[in-house]
């Protein structure tokens, strides 16, 4: 096995396995079908909670597995390699969400929202990006004004995973004035949930990929939010956002490596078995070059971001390396899934195969949490200063 290369330690092992055994009898058997109906499985949350998998960074005190980035990694590249949707609402749930609550909430929020989510009986949501804000999320439009202790809220939300089954959404909303705005340093981070006045679950978008994660838009009108909603300091939602990006592209740099993994071995098996010539097409040394390619790609991202992931861990990261993994990883991911159907020549095409379902769901991984020109820029500013 590849990631033999990162010398795992017996619990990392056991994650995998574990992860594994999961992915095979609750996500593989069932990912076609869910994709082809854009069907979001709810009892997904509850099962991957049981197994601590909602939790993984989190600390013992709030229920988490207190596990480093590394295994939390491992694990996301098995449930990909099984389903890219319920991949990204791991990712998602872990990476974000969670992050934020756990490095910047009172103990009074971590015990209401951190601890039930670390089990899985809350789902987790980041609402950043908005119809017109994407790429240059500071440019946000959602607006906060104070009303006693409350806030009143007005705007929507655009494209949140996960956002019709979440009851915990970490959203960035505008807390400056109209008359006086300051950018990124006018956003807030607050803790909301669905069951707040003026709260509504908006569109629920038909996507090329990923159609087993519900993406939807959220829309505040006039929504009544508590002022103890307010995470962390006022005016630092945006910065507390861009640092939780952290883990959250990490995360999406092992989904594209899940996602890739599983087109590699389908083309694999299939250029074994497949007959042209009167010989299997993986003895032609132009599908073995095919071959090579894709397996040598698979193992740098994976070796990449194992080793940032590693840094991290020891609080040693150098600036533009996260962006570095998600680059490379999301875009190996789209070549390979793209080879594989090459492999697989007509029948790639085909829906009755499984890799166009990887190729779909391969491209957002080039998109969300920042598109590749996004993690070019990160990267362009990181190494061009003097060292
Ligand atoms: C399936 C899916 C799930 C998502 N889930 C979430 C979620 O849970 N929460 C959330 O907040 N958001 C989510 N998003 C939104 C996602 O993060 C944005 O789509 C992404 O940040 C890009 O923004 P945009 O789509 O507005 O594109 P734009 O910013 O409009 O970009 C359009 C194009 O212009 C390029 N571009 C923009 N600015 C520059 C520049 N300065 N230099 C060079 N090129 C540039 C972009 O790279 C892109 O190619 C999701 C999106 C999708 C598709």
């Amino acid at each position: 096995m590849m990631t033999d290369l990162h010398h795992l330690t017996e619990e990392q092992r056991a994650i995998i396995a574990t992860a594994r055994a999961f992915a095979d009898e609750h996500v593989r058997p069932y990912a076609d079908q869910w994709d082809r109906a854009g069907h979001f499985e709810p009892s997904l949350v509850r099962r991957l909670g049981d197994l601590g998998f909602l939790g993984m960074l989190l600390p013992t005190e709030y229920d988490g597995l207190g596990l480093d980035a590394r295994s939390y990694l491992l694990a996301l590249e098995e449930i990909a390699a099984a389903d890219a949707s319920t991949a990204v609402m791991m990712s998602v749930h872990n990476s974000l969400p969670t992050q934020m609550l756990n490095a910047f909430g009172t103990p009074e929020q971590k015990r209401r929202f951190l601890a039930p989510m670390a089990r899985g009986e809350l789902l987790g949501a980041f609402a950043l990006s908005e119809p017109d804000a994407g790429s240059d999320a500071s440019a946000i439009r959602c607006q906060a004004r104070r009303d006693g202790d409350d806030w009143i809220v007005e705007g929507t939300k655009a494209w949140v995973t996960s956002g019709t089954h979440a009851g915990v959404i970490i959203a960035m909303i505008r807390t400056d004035t109209p008359e006086a705005r300051r950018r990124s340093k006018g956003i807030s981070a607050f803790i909301l949930t669905p069951d707040l006045p003026g709260f509504t679950v908006g569109k629920k978008e038909d996507k090329m990929g990923l159609r087993a994660s519900p993406t939807v838009q959220l829309v505040f009108d006039g929504m009544r939010v508590p002022g103890d909603r307010m995470l962390g300091a006022e005016g630092q939602g945006f910065i507390y956002a861009m640092q939780s990006l952290e883990h959250g592209r990490l995360g999406i740099s092992a989904q594209s490596i899940g996602i890739a993994r599983a087109a590699f071995e389908a083309a694999r098996a299939y250029a074994m078995e497949r007959k042209q010539f009167g010989q299997p097409i993986a003895e032609f040394q132009g599908v073995q070059f095919k071959l090579a390619d894709m397996a040598t790609r698979l193992t740098a991202a994976r070796a990449l971001l194992h080793t940032v992931a590693a840094a991290k861990d020891r609080g040693v990261l150098v600036p533009g390396e996260v962006s570095m993994c998600k680059l490379f990883a999301s875009e190996m991911a789209m070549w390979v899934t793209t080879q594989a159907i090459q492999v697989f020549g007509g029948y790639g095409y085909m829906k009755e195969y499984p890799v166009e379902k990887y190729f779909r769901d391969a491209k957002v991984t080039e998109i969300y949490e920042g598109t590749s020109e996004v993690q070019r820029i990160v990267i362009g500013r990181a190494v061009s200063k003097p060292q």
